[in-house]
């Protein structure tokens, strides 16, 4: 039932804009177009992938807007299905209308993400790319839009669809072997090398789920330090505008403020927060700020320690460093406009651990919030991750967690054979791993996965 019907929806953001686009799927989809558009050549004998001006008729056939159509014949079109696009003016009201014309034709409203839910449903893509275009739609930066791409294109779903085809051969011989055992010969290492190829792959793969995930959900970087360092002056600086209040008197920060930035391509939630002071404020507004502070700090990627270098370290730098000692961190020494306060470098030297990263700047000038940029990028770029275009990466937990289940399946297949254990075992073990692929791919997949991935998607897409 789910692919008989034909769905439709406004495919362009909400609001008014140059161009508003109306997107119907489905066997109707061309019939319809026949009641709700005119245009010269009349619909019966449009071609496919071709526009045609004209007008897009209200219910009551008169004009509602000047626009363009095009029919995507199926399968040639991005459900698969028929597909036929109005290109009209942006304007919500006229949209509205013109959609209520769709449906009474037939149409129903499409659920979020159906559209590519049909995509998928029909061979169209996988699941790796129809998590792509989510990437791709909710991309920060750049960098992490061509990553998405790259998934959209297949990176991904061409390694993972490779490597199950791979043990899918080495499951089938087994699976030979135990039936027909006395006819073949299957030596164990001939096993063991088909199974550590796959292997050393996957783990490759799953090198890049931290840059990949970085990529996609961005970073979140917490500034601290004692009031009055100039965090809140290091964020505006960073963000290249003012956001944030600054004042020379401590705590005017009461509450978190965060602001995404492009560091170097991957997405930047920076967090401005309240300050760790050493003793507990009396004004329950900035108590309750000092607790989001906290909360900040537990959810940070890297912490980014601020401090005034024109003053001596404090009691209260030692103690706001303790809780962030064992945390990825920085050290910013703010205010390098003015002259360093003495002995700072020693105390540096006692308070800090020898590996740790430290940056003159000034946020009131912007000296060194460059070189900030890239130790934060350099900090986050530990892991993994080439810029070749059709490297696959992962970006998502749930694909993660497949390449999990097939390297965990694979590594007990491994020393399964190994130990010479039964072989039966090794083929259950091989199907796991096979199977936690096909599910990454979605060439296994249940209903309840597809619902959870598809109404992460707006209504149109
Ligand atoms: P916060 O309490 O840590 O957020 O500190 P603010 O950003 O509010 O700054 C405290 C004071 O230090 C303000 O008067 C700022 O103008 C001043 N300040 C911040 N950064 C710099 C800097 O790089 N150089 C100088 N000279 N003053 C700065």
């Amino acid at each position: 039932m789910f692919k008989e019907d034909t769905i439709a929806a406004v495919a362009t953001p909400p609001g008014k804009g140059g161009i508003g686009i109306v997107r119907v799927s489905g066997k109707d989809a061309l019939a319809i177009a026949g009641q709700v558009f005119r245009s010269v050549t009349p619909v019966a004998r449009w071609r496919s992938h071709r526009l045609y001006r004209g007008a897009l008729l209200s219910l009551e056939k008169t004009l509602l807007d000047e626009a363009l159509a095009v029919w995507m014949k199926a399968p040639h079109s991005y459900t698969g299905e028929d597909v036929v696009e109005f290109h009209g003016h942006g304007s919500p009201v006229m949209l509205r209308h013109f959609l209520s014309h769709i449906f009474a034709c037939g149409a129903r409203p499409a659920e979020p993400g159906e559209f590519t839910r049909r995509a998928f449903l029909n061979g169209r893509l996988d699941l790796t790319q129809a998590e792509a275009v989510l990437d791709l739609i909710d991309a920060r930066t750049l960098k992490s839009a061509s990553t998405a791409a790259s998934l959209l294109g297949g990176a991904l779903s061409r390694a993972v669809t490779e490597l199950r085809e791979q043990l899918l051969h080495t499951q089938a011989l087994v699976e030979a072997q135990l039936d027909f055992g006395d006819e073949i010969e299957l030596p164990p290492e001939t096993v063991l090398d088909a199974i550590a190829g796959p292997l050393a792959l996957i783990d490759q793969i799953l090198a890049t789920y931290r840059q990949g995930s970085l990529l996609r959900e961005g970073a979140r970087v917490v500034l601290l330090g004692k009031p009055n360092a100039g965090k809140s002056s290091l964020l505006n600086g960073l963000l290249g505008m003012d956001r944030a209040i600054v004042t020379d008197v401590p705590g005017t920060t009461r509450d978190t403020i965060e602001e995404c930035i492009d560091c170097e391509g991957i997405p930047v939630v920076l967090v401005d927060t309240a300050g760790l002071r050493a003793e507990a404020p009396r004004d329950p507004v900035e108590q309750i700020g000092i607790r989001r502070s906290h909360e900040a700090l537990r959810q940070a990627t890297l912490v980014v320690f601020v401090v005034d270098r024109n003053q001596p370290l404090s009691a209260e730098d030692f103690s706001i460093y303790e809780q962030i000692r064992d945390q990825p961190h920085l050290v910013v020494l703010n205010k390098a406009d003015l002259p360093p306060a003495l002995h700072l470098r020693e105390q540096l030297k006692e308070l800090l651990s020898p590996d740790t990263v430290v940056v003159d700047v000034s946020a009131r000038t912007g000296a060194g919030l460059q070189q900030l940029r890239r130790a934060m990028a350099q900090m986050f770029e530990q892991g993994s991750l080439g810029n070749r275009p059709d490297e696959p990466i992962v970006t998502r937990a749930r694909q993660y967690a497949s390449l999990c289940q097939a390297r965990d399946a694979l590594r007990q297949a491994h020393d399964a054979v190994r130990v010479d254990l039964p072989l039966d075992l090794v083929a259950l073990d091989l199907k796991a791993a096979t199977d936690a692929l096909g599910a990454l791919t979605g060439e296994i997949h249940t209903e309840e996965v597809l619902d959870q991935i598809f109404q992460q998607f707006c209504i149109g897409k």
